[in-house]
């Protein structure tokens, strides 16, 4: 397997953020890019470095000033006093009050969903290099070079929407990869999202698009991050109606409930008919996620890893969430194992 990755992953290292009433060790660590990154350099893949395309890829998703927000706000931190190692927000946007201020306090809070997504020195070099990674792996595709990559993006993405941040999300990776595989081909893409989160972000991004369809299983949102989107009635609209498709589960859900949801999906791609496929793999539905809320085991990633190559069309998949974890390395391992030997375009 071709395995796309930036170094400058590493430089966003957030130390803490506020959940569920405390102050706790932020979970999104770079050491979770060395870790994933170590295991597919051991099993003896093709790693190659991200290549530079520029911010093209990224506005084709993304809103010019929220790029430029991202990129310029650390070398504004001088206007927050006591800022030492990052610059957050406990004030947030809503709605009914949702001016764009001036300040860079009020800009993070305009431009953030909540406290997972600190500005440090390396932020933008990280996110950056993640997104380039993402774009690298969509292009090695496009080009015909390979028929499938692996986008070992870290920080991840799918939380991202057009204009912010949030769920430890900056820019959307597996966004990008499939605008750009839209752009390249001329094609209609597919996206399968099996982090255990609801891949917000995607949606909000491709709500109104016909070209990409968007799939998501995930933990029912009503007691369970993104909690605000992520319903099975959320289908898309005007020229996006009836492509967007969620599919809450229960909390605990096992191999065999998150096997058949996927097999449902699965038949969706297959009849929308797509060029190539993008999945946003998160491994956080694994039994042993810190943070996540399935009960789908090694096993399980490495049969869903086949349900996925059965498509037999190009894909990329991209890291999205997973945390740190014994599994965490060893679901990466059997998954690209299963997909290769599975996988024949
Ligand atoms: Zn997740």
């Amino acid at each position: 397997m071709r395995i796309l990755h930036s170094p400058n992953s590493s430089a966003h290292q957030p130390e803490r953020y506020f959940r569920r009433g405390a102050i706790v060790p932020h979970p999104e660590q770079a050491v979770r890019y060395r870790r994933l990154r170590d295991v597919v350099l051991a099993d003896g893949h093709d790693l190659m470095h991200a290549g530079e395309f520029g911010l093209g890829p990224i506005k084709a998703v993304h809103a010019t000033d929220y790029v430029e927000f991202l990129a310029t706000a650390w070398a504004r931190r001088e206007a927050v006093p006591g800022i030492d190692d990052e610059i957050g927000s406990s004030h947030f946007a809503r709605p009914h009050m949702s001016r764009r201020p001036e300040g860079i306090l009020g800009q993070i809070g305009y431009y953030m969903a909540d406290t997972s997504t600190p500005i440090q020195a390396g932020t933008w070099d990280a996110i950056y290099g993640s997104a380039q990674a993402a774009v690298s792996a969509a292009e090695l595709l496009a080009s015909g070079e390979i028929g499938a990559a692996y986008a070992l993006c870290r920080p991840p993405g799918h939380h991202a929407y057009a204009n912010s941040a949030g769920g430890f999300c900056f820019l959307n990776n597996t966004a990008i990869a499939a605008r750009h595989l839209v752009k390249r081909s001329g094609g209609r893409i597919a996206i399968i999202d099996i982090d255990v989160h609801h891949g917000n972000g995607t949606q909000g991004i491709f709500y109104e698009t016909a070209d990409v369809l968007t799939l998501s299983v995930h933990a029912d949102p009503a007691n369970y991050f993104p909690f605000y989107t992520g319903y099975a009635d959320e289908s898309g609209v005007g020229a996006g109606l009836d492509h967007n498709h969620n599919f809450p589960l229960a909390e605990g859900a096992d191999d065999q409930t998150w096997h058949k949801t996927l097999a449902d999906m699965l038949a969706l791609v297959r009849s929308y008919q797509p060029v190539a496929v993008v999945v946003a793999l998160g491994f956080d539905a694994s039994v042993d996620d810190p943070i996540g809320a399935f009960g789908v085991t090694t096993d399980g990633f490495s049969k869903a890893a086949s349900m996925i190559a059965g498509l037999g069309l190009p894909t990329v998949l991209v890291q999205e969430g997973g945390y740190l974890c014994d599994a965490l390395p060893l679901n990466l391992s059997v998954f690209l194992k299963s997909f290769e030997s599975a996988h024949q375009v």
